[in-house]
């Protein structure tokens, strides 16, 4: 048995450049087993992309 890792979607996500927490989301593209979403931050206009895992699909 192995330890998994869980990663959930960091809800306090911090701005690499700024520090600040405030981002928008630019565009959310489903991939086939997760999420992809493009943030951008309110201050600095810096991008990250986070990846959502989906638990539960229809
Ligand atoms: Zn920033």
């Amino acid at each position: 048995m192995t330890h998994q890792k869980r990663d959930p979607e960091p809800k306090g996500l911090v701005c690499p450049n700024c520090g600040c927490r405030h981002f928008y989301v630019v565009y959310t593209r489903p991939r086939a087993e997760k999420i992809l979403r493009r943030k951008e931050c309110r201050y600095c206009g810096r991008r990250v992309t986070t990846t959502e895992k989906v638990v539960g699909a229809e």
